[in-house]
This record gives structure tokens, sequence and C-alpha cells, in this order.
């Protein structure tokens, strides 16, 4: 009996990810380190601190200390809110969204981005679909996913048990932290990523894009 919806952000509801390449691809080249932009969908999900650990290993062989790790997650999102001024939405993001809610199932966020702003972005652009306090953010967790604990919160702000919960999520590593949180995972392909990387990692379906669910959900709610 599914009870929850738990849904990641970027690449999910919001047509963010290329702004967010883009950001990292640019601050990660101005600290005169080497960049290849697919590397950034394979580390999506991760927090920002990780990503950038990663990227002094390879260059120096160390982790970044704690200031380097706040003035280059600050550049990069100043990039970022360039890059990507006015949110949008993913295409089919609300059709899924309005099945999920008219089959009265609770609709959880969970993602890695801390903005303040979040809820009132996703209030106005998703009419009502999430509360407030199903949502869990960066500020939230400890460890970033693939780790299972952002979905296990999120299970636990819902009130269902994992197998009363289905996530829908478009990276590697987030699909890696759902289904290590025991939920059964609808990945949707939405960068240039080959969807084996995302049955590889779990997800028990995978569609080309949110539309393509959209298109197909009553027929899985009718298969469930
Ligand atoms: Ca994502």
């Amino acid at each position: 009996m599914v009870k929850a919806f738990l849904f990641d952000m970027d690449g999910v509801l919001y047509d963010s990810m290329p702004a967010h390449v883009q950001a990292w691809h640019e601050t990660v080249l101005s600290l005169g380190m080497n960049s290849n932009p697919d590397d950034y969908y394979l580390f999506e999900g991760m927090t920002g601190a990780a990503t950038i650990d990663i990227f002094f290993n390879r260059a120096y062989g160390h982790d970044a200390t704690e200031e380097e790790k706040q003035r280059i997650y600050a550049q990069k999102s100043k990039r970022f809110v360039e890059l990507n001024p006015i949110p949008r939405p993913m295409p089919g993001a609300r059709e899924v969204l309005e099945a999920v809610k008219k089959r009265k199932l609770k609709r959880v966020v969970v993602t890695g981005s801390g903005q303040p702003t979040l809820y009132d972005s996703l209030d106005k652009d998703f009419l009502h679909c999430f509360e407030k306090d199903l949502m869990v953010t960066g500020y939230d967790v400890k460890f970033g996913k693939p780790h299972p604990e952002p979905y296990l919160l999120g299970l636990e702000k819902a009130g269902v048990k994992a197998d009363e919960a289905i996530t829908v999520e478009n990276a590697p590593l987030g699909v890696r932290s759902a289904v290590a949180a025991g939920i059964y995972t609808i990945a949707v392909n939405t960068g240039p990523l080959p969807d084996k990387v995302l049955s590889d990692a779990g997800a028990s379906v995978v569609f080309p894009s949110m539309a393509a669910l959209a298109e197909n959900i009553e027929t899985f709610f009718n298969r469930l």
C-alpha cells in the first residue's frame, strides 16, 4: 500500500541541472583544476563540500579546508543563481504532482539544496502540492546522498515505512540513497548519462523524462 511519494528536486522537479553543471564547471576551471562537465551528473546529489573534496583530492591528494569549501561553494552558488535566475519546473513535473495529490498520497521533497527560499518557490511553482514540514533539505542532514540518511528522514517526516513509499530520482547517487533506505525507486533520466547507470544504481524502472512518467503514471498506479 503506497502512502507517500518522495521527490528529489534538481533534475526532477526543476530543469536546473544544466545551470548547476555550468556553474561547477566554471568554478572548478577558475581554480586551475581540470573539469569535465559529465562528472557533475555522476556526483549529483552529493553535498557541495563532498564534491569540492573530490576535486581537491584529484589535484592535490587531500581534502579542501572548511574555509576553502565555504568560499568555493559560495562562488558556485552565486554563479548558479546568475545562470538560473528563475527556476524552471521540469516539463511533466506538475502533472506527476497533480496525479499523486489526486490519489491523496503524501508528497515529500528530499534535496541536498539549502536555498532559504526553497519552500516559497515550490509552493508557487507546484500550486500547493508541498507542505513546509514535509521537506528534507541540505540543512537537515549530516550525510548527503548516496548515504540513506536523507531518504530515511523523508520517510520519518511523512510517517510512513519504506515499503509504503516511492522515490522519484534522476541521479545515480540519489537512486543509491533511496534504494539503501529500502524504497522502491523510479528513475527519470533527464541528463546525459546512459539509462544503465540508473538501473545499475538500483532503480526499479527508468523513464526518459518526467513527461514520460506523467503519461504513464495512471498505468503505473493501476499496476501497484
Ligand atoms: Ca537530482
